[in-house]
């Protein structure tokens, strides 16, 4: 292990990394000497590109696999061709994650499903995959993407909010049972991030409110950051790797809060 690539050697593998925060994740662990397996949806040329680009840019071997995050089987399958292509699987990071706007009582059925399936049952499958092999090699570290609706609500956003604060049990029962295994579970809780998937709210959600878009960014998505600031791609990377570093060992079972101040109020 060389100083600027601290993490040489390691192996991490990164749902729905072909865009927004997956990919910016995926880029800062390439550049501390981590294998990458990539997942997520998209064109198959552009995403062979950013593997390609990933690769050469950080001299890491990068691979990608199209698990589909609602299907159990081929979640299974993306922790297993991890393990056969690195050799290991040391950081695992369910990140994948979509987001529907609606009143409670116009929420299709469909889109609660999805977003169940997609912001927290997958992880539960990474997760169940990936442990005993972290187990095997006394070392691992699982950072789930949640959010800062893991702990807080906003209205119109039901499911979302439901499976975030599912994800936050999931992380804590299972940072219980691998703490004395070197395997840490924790998860990481923004704020606004502008990424395709909050752009795509901005929309919807000024007309579920009936105002302009502008107002939107200013008075409903960063109202309550009170840094008035989104969170960057490099503030998110800066807590995952410390949270995969010899400093994060003893952070088990928790949710770092990255939203400037948003959850202190
Ligand atoms: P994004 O839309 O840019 O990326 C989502 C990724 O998930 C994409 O790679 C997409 O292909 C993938 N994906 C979606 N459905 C999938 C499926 N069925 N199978 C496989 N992959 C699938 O969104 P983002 O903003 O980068 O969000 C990433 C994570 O961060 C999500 O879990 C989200 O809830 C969380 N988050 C985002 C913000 C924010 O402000 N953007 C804030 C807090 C938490």
């Amino acid at each position: 292990m060389s100083d600027n690539k601290p993490l040489s050697g390691r192996a991490a593998l990164i749902t729905g990394s072909t865009s927004g925060i997956g990919l910016a994740l995926a880029d800062a662990l390439a550049g501390a000497g981590v294998n990458i397996m990539l997942n997520g949806l998209g064109d198959r040329d552009a995403i062979e590109r950013t593997r390609a680009d990933l690769a050469q840019k950080h001299a890491v071997d990068v691979r990608y696999h199209g698990a589909d995050m609602t299907r159990p089987d081929e979640i299974a399958d993306l922790v297993a061709q991890t393990q056969g292509a690195f050799g290991r699987l040391d950081i695992a990071v369910p990140n994948a994650g979509i987001q529907y706007i609606a009143p409670i009582e116009d929420f299709p059925v469909e889109k609660w499903d999805a977003i169940l399936a997609i912001n927290l049952s997958s992880a539960f499958h990474i997760i169940r995959a990936a442990v005993p092999i972290m187990k095997a090699q006394g070392f691992g570290r699982i950072v789930n993407m949640a959010s800062a609706h893991a702990l807080v609500a906003s209205p119109f956003k039901s499911a979302y909010v439901a499976a975030k604060h599912g994800l936050a049990g999931l992380t804590k029962t299972v940072g219980l049972e691998v703490a004395e295994h070197g395997i840490t579970c924790n998860a990481i809780c923004p704020g606004y991030v502008k990424t395709p998937l909050v752009e795509a709210q901005i929309g919807p959600t000024a007309k579920a409110r009936c105002i302009s878009e502008e107002d939107v960014v200013r008075d409903v998505l960063l109202a309550a950051q009170p840094t008035k600031a989104f969170v960057s791609y490099e503030q998110l990377a800066g807590m995952l790797l410390y949270l995969v570093s010899d400093a994060g060992a003893s952070v088990n079972g928790t949710m770092l809060s990255i939203d400037g101040g948003w959850t202190a109020q």
